[in-house]
């Protein structure tokens, strides 16, 4: 039985369990990448992230669906590479050997294991996000982070991608998304805010993917109490780069990463 299945299988349980309000029904989605096979492991369509089994997970090659969205980039998300992509999901393989589709957000994951070295990848829909994500100023509400420890758990700035369709659209906005942001801050984003969708964290462990979403919601919350009391005072952006990079700041973050969220 697949060692990878069984996390994969911890984390989605982690993140479906009602209370921490992350996902319901068959939302949301995680995988993970084995770099030497360069093949990631993810949710299979449909699958409820709190009952997830160990079948409901499904390999997938990285390097066909790079292609895909390489090729997007030149031409756009066009019908015939919108088919290329439902035949690479189509084709996924559970562990035990059976074909199962995947997840139609999989090129989110394909971004963090291709352009920002994460392991792990953990796309949700939690409710104090999506709700700041889904109002008319959401880009302002994420133009930078709210307290320190957002800072140095998800990265000094979010990055906040406007809605587009889940399948090859979604994969490419974070694509280009992703791409933009390493050229403007020489970093990877360590939360993507999904208009009107949802929040993507990453890691190169499932606790710190887990931790990392954790402390997006928590700073979704405090953004929202911020706006109910008037209005945000952000963190100013050099002091955020200064406190997210501090040596002892970044051994804070391995600290509370290594906290045990479980
Ligand atoms: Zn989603």
């Amino acid at each position: 039985m697949s060692k990878l299945a069984k996390e994969l299988n911890e984390l989605a349980h982690k993140t479906g369990d009602p209370f921490e309000d992350l996902t319901i029904l068959a939302e949301g989605n995680v995988a993970a990448y084995n770099a030497q096979k360069r093949k990631f492991l993810v949710k299979a369509s449909g699958v409820v992230m709190g009952k997830s089994q160990l079948e409901d997970w499904v390999w997938l090659d990285l390097d066909p669906c790079v292609e895909i969205l390489e090729a997007a980039e030149k031409q756009g998300s066009t019908q015939a590479l919108t088919d290329q992509l439902n035949k690479v999901l189509h084709a996924g393989e559970t562990p035990d050997g059976k074909i199962r589709k995947a997840s139609i957000e999989t090129l989110v994951h394909v971004v963090a294991f291709h352009l920002m070295e994460s392991t792990w990848s953990l796309h949700s829909h939690p409710t104090p996000v999506v709700a700041l994500a889904s109002s008319t100023k959401a880009a302002e509400h994420y133009k930078a982070s709210v307290f320190p420890d957002e800072t140095v758990l998800c990265g000094p700035v979010p990055l906040f991608l406007k809605f587009a369709e889940p399948g090859l659209e979604l994969g490419l906005g974070v694509y280009n998304g992703v791409k933009d942001y390493i050229n403007r801050y020489g970093r990877n984003p360590g939360q993507i805010i999904l208009g009107n969708h949802g929040l993507c964290t990453f890691g190169t462990g499932s606790d710190e993917a887990f931790a990392t979403t954790k402390m997006a919601v928590k700073a979704a919350r405090v953004r929202i109490g911020a706006l109910s009391a008037g209005g945000i005072s952000f963190v100013p952006d050099d002091m955020a780069e200064k406190i997210a990079f501090r040596p002892d700041e970044v051994k804070r973050r391995a600290d509370l990463v290594a906290d045990k969220t479980k």
